[in-house]
């Protein structure tokens, strides 16, 4: 067999003979076709509409099983969280161990549009060739182990004394956030594409399983010691038709003449090749497991070493260039992007130093002279890893920004003490300000994307360097494209910052958006009392306070605000049983009495703030010259 794109003039033997493709004329024997992939077509159909169904389902009810997806794994092991992804990927593997990859073959979404992408091309003319590489067939054992074991060593190591290893269990079975680990349906959509149809395309029938898929990283080992396999019998005649037909790559007429079975752990069990073995040789059946025997029969590499190793390179850096970036790409299609990309910059790296090449049916050079569709496949070529690369280039600036947003340590409630945060900054601070300002603002002028986890960021850093307004500009962008938690959060930020600029009405307007997303936010209803307060609606204000305690009793900052209405009202009981009750979970920290000393001061509950302010010298007197020296509240 030959790989997708090979040279034509090659004289290089093949690693197998396959005879049927040596037979023409008379002896050449016609391949039956397989009846049982109309079987396995009908199975896969059904596993998509059942997927279906499910969504449907939750969509009507609001709840519903949780995703029987093997992804959904992670979260069992890492939180203890027990789903029906962790239930079904663990039995699927248990059925692995005995009957080999069946699961794979008959029961995947992402084969079935493999599959599908397969059918459609050779129904056009065009076969799927395999794309082999000795090195890239590790990627999804690696990834698997970093997706369901390196959790589990990373919580060993960090874990304290005592911690057990394995978390206790809570059921999720069932959900209502059922759509909440998958991506939004415009990055679904794509990823499918480029998951089920550009791996094909370029990397043969099974490209996603073979590069790709960490399911299959973990399937893989468990079919070479599963005793379910095929295997042959004695009428064998190696007419090979069986590896013809065999769409995972295996060379079965060669394994089962060297072994007396199929050893390839990429056999998916689709039982193709015992549907048109001429001879009724094939059949599945029990017996020495894979493991006990040789390694498969080795087919030609499609790279030679140092074109591995370039390829290793490739799909590293490719893979690193768009994995999360603009917050949009999972990491199963960013491992789809990386393997395309590796085939497009090794295939036109030997466009362009080979004589001869084709691609399907296309020549791409012939004589050593470009032909229109060589010229077509640099052109895409150039296109695609470009657009990787640019994701690259976004992505380095993404992370850059967040590792300096996580280095900061002024905290929010300081910051947001006063509309210039500058006195409390250190000069570690002001330098992180200056580095992820820089960063993020290239990420997001140059993205083709809003990034909505970068643009909070990029807004907390303007805040940060005194420019508020913008800093509620950019809040505004990020929360017009985010949806839950985020968008609270982003909205709740907003509206303290309006508050500080003295823009109650529109702060009010943001925080009933962040409470609409968030009910439970306590610091949007102490902030949106804040605004009332200052607008004179104190009644309003009381209330919205005394919602935020109810929920929760020992709020500091809700407390001393009720504290200091009941006191303006005359009410010194009411404010000394709310003070005592702030007094409860204040910190021992000077700049939290600062903080809270201006917050009071600002509403013009001047006793509480002047108490507040006694309270912070004392805890350190420097915050007094720190504050003299900044020039007061500006
Ligand atoms: S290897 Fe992954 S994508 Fe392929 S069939 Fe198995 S589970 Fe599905
Ligand atoms: S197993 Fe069947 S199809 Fe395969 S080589 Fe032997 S006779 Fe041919
Ligand atoms: S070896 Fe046979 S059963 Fe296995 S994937 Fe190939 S055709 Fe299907």
């Amino acid at each position: 067999m030959k790989s997708g794109c090979e040279n034509k003039k090659s004289t290089k033997k093949r690693s197998v003979e396959l005879p049927i493709l040596n037979k023409t004329g008379k002896d050449r024997t016609e391949i039956r076709a397989s009846t049982t992939s109309r079987w396995r077509a009908a199975a896969l159909i059904g596993v998509n509409l059942l997927i279906v169904l499910h969504i449907i389902q939750w969509l009507v009810m609001g709840r519903t099983l949780s995703p029987i997806e093997p992804s959904e794994s992670m979260y069992t092991l890492q939180q203890g969280v027990l789903n029906a992804g962790f239930i079904f990927f663990a039995l699927a593997i248990l059925a692995t161990l005995i009957f080999g990859r069946y699961v794979c073959g008959w029961g995947c979404h992402i084969i079935a549009l493999q599959d599908l992408c397969a059918w459609i091309l050779k129904k056009i003319g065009l076969t799927p060739r395999p794309f082999r590489s000795r090195i890239l067939v590790f990627v999804p054992l690696a990834v698997a182990l970093y997706m369901f074991v390196w959790p589990t060593v990373n919580r060993y190591m960090l874990k304290p004394a005592g911690e057990p290893l394995i978390p206790q269990f809570t059921n999720h079975l069932i959900t209502t956030e059922f759509w909440s680990t998958f991506p939004p349906i415009a990055v679904a959509i794509p990823f499918l594409f480029v998951c089920g149809f550009m791996t094909v395309y370029f990397l043969g029938s099974k490209g996603f399983c073979t590069y790709a898929c960490p399911y299959g990283g973990f399937f893989s080992l468990a079919d070479k010691v599963a005793p379910g396999r095929i295997r042959v019998t004695d009428a064998c005649n190696q007419c090979g038709h069986c590896t013809a037909t065999c769409t995972s790559n295996v060379l079965v007429h060669a394994e089962v003449a060297k072994y007396g079975m199929v050893v390839d752990s990429g056999c998916m069990k689709c039982m193709d090749c015992v549907s048109v073995c001429p001879n009724d040789a094939l059949y599945f059946g029990f017996g020495k497991p894979a493991a006990a025997v040789a390694k498969s029969v080795k087919k030609t590499a499609s790279l030679s070493w140092p074109e591995e190793i370039a390829a290793a390179l490739v799909f590293g850096s490719a893979f690193m260039a768009v994995w999360d970036v603009y917050q949009l790409v999972p990491m199963l299609m960013a491992l789809g992007i990386a393997t395309v990309t590796t085939f497009v910059v090794m295939r036109s790296y030997k466009l362009l130093t080979t004589g001869d090449l084709t691609f399907y049916r296309y020549t791409l050079r012939s004589g050593g002279r470009l032909k229109n569709a060589g010229i077509a496949f640099l052109g895409f070529a150039a296109l695609w890893t470009g657009l990787n690369a640019h994701s690259g280039w976004v992505r380095y600036h993404e992370r850059a920004g967040a590792l300096a947003f996580q280095s900061l340590q002024i905290p929010d409630e300081l910051a947001l003490a006063r509309s210039n945060p500058d006195p409390w900054l250190s000069a570690s601070d002001r330098e992180n300000i200056a580095v992820g300002k820089q960063h993020f603002t290239k990420a997001v002028s140059t993205g083709l994307f809003t990034n909505v986890d970068a643009m909070p960021k990029l807004a907390w850093f303007e805040y940060l360097s005194g420019d508020p307004e913008k800093a509620a500009d950019h809040l505004a962008k990020a929360a017009d494209r985010q949806t839950g938690q985020g968008r609270a959060l982003s909205l709740y930020y907003r509206g303290a910052i309006l508050n500080r600029l003295g823009r109650f009405e529109e702060a009010i307007a943001s925080l009933d958006k962040a409470l609409a997303e968030r009910p439970d936010l306590a610091a949007a209803r102490e902030e949106k009392g804040e605004s009332m307060w200052q607008l004179g609606r104190r009644q309003e204000a009381v209330t919205e306070w005394g919602d935020a305690v109810q929920n929760n009793p020992r709020l500091v900052l809700a407390n001393s605000f009720l504290s200091g209405a009941a006191a303006s009202m005359g009410r010194q009981d009411l404010a000394a049983d709310y003070r005592s009750r702030a007094d409860q979970s204040v910190p021992a920290d000077a700049r939290f009495h600062f903080m809270l000393g201006l917050r009071l001061q600002k509403a013009g509950m001047n006793d509480l703030a002047k108490e507040n302010f006694q309270r912070a010298i004392k805890l350190d007197p420097s915050i007094q010259t720190r504050w003299v020296l900044s020039g007061g509240d500006r």
